[in-house]
């Protein structure tokens, strides 16, 4: 059977839903092609999942220090059946408010594996798909480092672990100090697990500034997480006593044991059976190469959000999703892609947006740096919160927002004013022109310009 339109979406995660919206409201003919459950990785395997599962362990470990709220609970306990059970049925409704939104746009599904077959059609079972443009959206999958003994039953990735239903684990070694690994070593350490987390790098968060990741480090170790720096698993091995991760920490041998080992070392593109050999895709780094309007080597088929790297965040790949579809419809109206907020869900929250002061020195930027510490933030105390704080980089002459780094509550939902102010070019002195509200964390933005 052959059918025709005007885009073509493979794969169905932020990207490629995003985009089919403003293809479809934009009067183009779209059919998304999606061989696991609509919503992606983002959906069915990352943002909305490890949230659900976090919000649980952190009530939980709330639970701790709740007598000294005057309140009193007996026999604490988790059970991650119901942990699973809860986070499928938020799953579920979310995935049908993205259904409906489809259907009320006349996007069609159809599920299953799609292949580029010519620059005009894609393949899917028995069907091809004629098409004008075409919009590669397939995202990635988990990174199995070539470490002996990845391959062991007991070391899993993050899609095995989010599934997870029994007793909390006894000890967790986490491979990979970045964002996957501190908010499961977050996750774990919440619900009483003995976490290790194991970074090859000289140290954790390696893409923060460098005060997030020393003060996080403090943060981990607190909750009893150890952290090894600078160390590389050589191999895994399974005996009686579990699993035991042999590794060089700073040149030295060293072995940690425990029942699970989580690799998170990084993603990789989904681009394999993606395309028939006569299509001649330019791959770097094993991602897809495209140009500044998301256009691949042949100017109708563009790809975006994760496959193409760059900042691999749902917000992004939703952004880049609908600047492509703008350009295709010859529309100037664009998301500023330059500008993307980082956020990392752990206790404290970590957000980050724009440059480091690290980044000004390595650029050459005269700039100055307002920091307020959440201890005397009225909000921060009263919920019992400790360390963190807020962090405003400007220009030094004329004094418009560069960056911001926060570790501390809300810091997710508060990194937004930064953006906004860096977007719209905004100063130090226009921030300082605005009420915010009293007791609230969002109070240490404007103390910090004091
Ligand atoms: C554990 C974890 C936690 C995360 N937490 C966050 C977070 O809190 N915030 C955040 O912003 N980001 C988070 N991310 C990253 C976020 O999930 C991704 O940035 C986002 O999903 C990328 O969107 P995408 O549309 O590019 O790709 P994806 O969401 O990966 O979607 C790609 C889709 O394409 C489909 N597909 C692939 N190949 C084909 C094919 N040939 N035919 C048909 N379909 C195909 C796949 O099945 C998939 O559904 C997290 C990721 C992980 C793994």
């Amino acid at each position: 059977m052959v059918k025709n339109v005007d885009l073509v979406i493979i794969g169905g995660g932020p990207a490629g839903y995003e985009a089919a919206f403003v293809a479809a409201s934009g009067g183009m003919k779209t059919v998304i092609l999606e061989k696991e459950a609509i919503g992606g990785t983002c959906l069915n395997h990352g943002c909305i999942p490890t949230k659900t599962i976090m919000h649980s362990t952190g009530l939980f470990k709330k639970l701790e220090k709740i007598d000294e709220l005057g309140i009193n609970l007996e026999n604490k306990s988790i059970d991650f059946r119901v942990v699973q059970n809860r986070k499928k049925e938020i799953v579920d409704k979310l995935r049908d408010g993205i259904l409906s939104r489809i259907n009320k746009n006349n996007v069609e599904v159809i599920l299953g594996e799609g292949k580029i077959i010519s620059k005009n059609a894609v393949k899917i079972g028995d069907e091809t798909i004629e098409t004008k443009f075409i919009l590669i959206a397939t995202g990635t999958s988990a990174m199995i480092p070539p470490i002996r003994g990845c391959d062991i039953d007991g070391v899993i990735t993050s899609d095995e672990i989010l599934e997870y239903n029994k007793k909390p684990y006894k000890e967790l070694t986490i491979i990979g100090g970045g964002v996957i690994g501190t908010e499961f070593a977050n996750i774990f350490s919440d619900v009483g697990t003995h976490v290790t987390v194991i970074e090859a790098l000289d140290r954790i968060l390696p893409n923060m500034d460098r005060e997030i990741s020393q003060s996080f480090k403090m943060t981990l170790k607190k909750r009893g997480v150890s952290v090894h720096e600078a160390s590389l698993v050589e191999e895994i091995v399974k005996d009686e006593q579990g699993l035991t991760c042999r590794y060089k920490e700073k040149g030295k041998d060293a072995v940690v044991t425990s029942e699970a080992v989580l690799i998170a070392v990084g993603r990789k593109a989904n681009i394999i059976n993606l395309y028939e050999d006569n299509i001649k895709l330019e791959i770097e780094k094993g991602l897809i190469k495209v140009n500044d309007n998301y256009q691949t080597v042949y100017p109708n088929i563009y790809a975006v959000g994760d496959v193409i790297g760059g900042v691999q965040l749902a917000h992004a790949a939703a952004a880049e999703g609908k600047n492509a579809v703008m350009h295709i419809l010859g529309s100037e109206d664009r998301i500023d892609t330059k500008v993307i907020p980082s956020c990392i869900y752990t206790t404290p929250e970590i957000a980050s947006v724009g440059i480091t002061s690290d980044d000004a020195k390595r650029q050459n930027i005269k700039v100055i740096t307002k920091k307020f510490p959440m201890l005397a933030n009225g909000k921060t105390v009263l919920s019992g919160m400790d360390r963190g704080y807020v962090k405003i980089i400007a220009d030094e002459n004329t004094h418009k927002v560069l960056g911001a780094q926060m570790m501390c509550g809300r810091a997710t939902d508060m990194i937004s004013e930064l953006t906004l102010a860096i977007v719209n070019e905004l100063t130090l002195e226009d921030i300082k022109k605005v009420i915010h509200p009293h007791p609230t964390f969002s109070e240490a933005i404007k103390d910090a310009l004091n």
